[in-house]
């Protein structure tokens, strides 16, 4: 029998949370219990303190721990169901394990608390670590922790989708409405990147100044100077404006650039016009401080046609003049995410992994969350996502409108840990920014008076202790 403790979920009820969140029922999968140890994140080589929830552990219980490669604290390599056997002539082969034999295997001292047990551990090297719990020879609980090396120990993961519409351009609802929902989804950054305006996202901006929320906004404008959509996210200005008001300019760089391109390149008039503009465009944007990214490189522009050639495409990636490759834009066609994936990994083989971002690309507030980017960075703020986006320090998520089986992109060791906080710690992140997205509600059409800007301080407080807890 599995123990009472867990899976409850102090009281809250499963299903609820499963309706947002990838969270399993079966108590011995990974994130059937996020609440049931603490913290969650350790640092490679440190004494650390273990808190298990596990109330009526029996009294012949012990525990157990491994790395998910299956090897013990002691550097041991393990496996729970065969143990290895060297026969006299050397043959080498495996035996079935006994239940009795399995008892055998080293476990670690506890002491129990009030509400479980406690242990003192050292992890010996990053990766996943699985505390089983045991007793007549059975597993009885199970809990997941991560170890990391202090680089990316001292970094945190922020969940944000940069690439979204509002009634500044062509999206269904508000500004606020989309920052609103998109909070609900777990979200601590956001940009609203209208078409050819900037305005949606500095308007957002300037209504959440002086507002206690986590969620953080920044500057971005979907810019369309040239054929290609790019985004151009963090910078101080405005890419429409610069090549409307200040044509001639942008004509020069567009012009100077379009000298410089090689016959070799074998472009067509107009794919060698569109990448000038383009080059134009992400050379403004870094002069204004800002990323420039390559959206959705293989949308269909009209149901027919890809948004660029196959060869203008390659001009791009191979003279690399944008920052960032959005391979995963969640809201356009089905294949085009699978393509852009695909093209990333060829130009990763010959040595160009491009950083990347995942969006949703939402034009309506129901869209929101079916593409994500987790960025791993010292804090929430706009210098911490772009040098997270341009230190491939992030994770690009596609979530298909569900959280149930994420597709993830990224570093293979930002990717395992990515996959690890996705069951193990934003279940209660998200829990946790559900609540707050409906106090800012409350705070935004219930007149903004004090009491409720103090519980959205409170709601956004909850984040804060969470943070303190999962990394101790
Ligand atoms: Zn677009
Ligand atoms: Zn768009």
């Amino acid at each position: 029998m599995p123990l009472a403790a867990f899976g409850g979920y102090n009281g809250r009820k499963p299903e609820k949370i499963q309706k947002y969140r990838a969270v399993s029922r079966d108590l011995f999968y990974e994130s059937a219990s996020p609440d049931d140890v603490f913290p969650k994140v350790f640092e490679v080589g440190k004494i650390s303190e273990v808190h298990i929830r596990a109330r009526g552990l029996p009294d012949t219980a012990w525990i157990f721990c491994a790395s998910e490669d299956g090897f013990d604290l002691d550097g041991n390599n393990y496996f729970p169901e065969y143990a290895t056997v060297f026969s006299d002539d050397s043959v080498s082969g495996y035996k079935k394990q006994s239940p009795s034999d399995r008892l055998k295997m080293p476990h670690l001292p506890y002491e129990r608390t009030s509400e479980g047990i406690v242990l003192k551990v050292v992890f010996p090297r990053e990766g996943r670590y699985v505390f089983s719990m045991r007793s007549g020879g059975k597993v009885i609980g199970r809990v997941w922790v991560y170890a990391l090396e202090s680089d990316l120990f001292s970094l945190r993961p922020y969940r944000g989708d940069i690439h979204m519409h509002t009634t500044f351009s062509d999206g269904r609802d508000t500004n606020l409405e989309m920052a609103l929902s998109a909070l609900s989804v777990g979200c601590d950054f956001i940009s609203p990147s209208d078409h050819r305006r900037r305005e949606g996202s500095i308007d957002l901006i300037r209504k959440f100044e002086g507002v206690p929320s986590s969620l953080k906004v920044f500057p971005a404008e979907e810019a369309h100077a040239s054929l290609l959509h790019i985004n151009n996210f963090g910078s101080t200005g405005s890419i429409e404006e610069w090549s409307r008001r200040e044509r001639a300019d942008f004509d020069a760089h567009t012009n100077r650039i379009l000298g410089s391109i090689p016959p070799s390149l074998k472009l067509s008039d107009l794919d060698a016009l569109t990448l000038a503009q383009s080059e134009a465009v992400f050379e403004k944007i870094g002069e204004m401080g800002g990323i420039s990214i390559f959206n959705h490189p293989y949308w269909r522009r009209n149901g027919e046609q890809l948004c660029v050639s196959d060869g203008l495409r390659d001009a791009l990636i191979s003279r690399g003049k944008f920052d960032a490759y959005e391979i995963v834009n969640g809201s356009i066609n089905y294949d085009s995410s699978d393509l852009s994936a695909a093209r990333h990994a060829e130009a990763a083989q010959s040595g160009n992994y491009m950083p990347i971002v995942g969006c949703s690309d939402a034009h309506n507030s129901g869209e929101l969350g079916c593409g994500v980017t987790l960025a791993f960075a010292a804090s929430c703020d706009l210098n911490g996502v772009k040098s997270a986006i341009m230190s491939r320090s992030t994770v690009a998520v596609d979530t298909f409108g569900s959280f149930e089986r994420p597709k993830m992109y990224g570093k293979m060791r930002m990717l395992k840990y990515a996959s690890f906080l996705w069951k193990n710690f934003f279940p209660l992140h998200d829990e946790i920014c559900l609540g707050q997205a409906a106090a800012l509600r409350e705070y935004f059409e219930g007149g903004k008076t004090r009491e409720l800007r103090e519980r959205v301080a409170e709601e956004a407080g909850k984040l804060a202790d969470l943070e303190k807890k999962v990394w101790g």
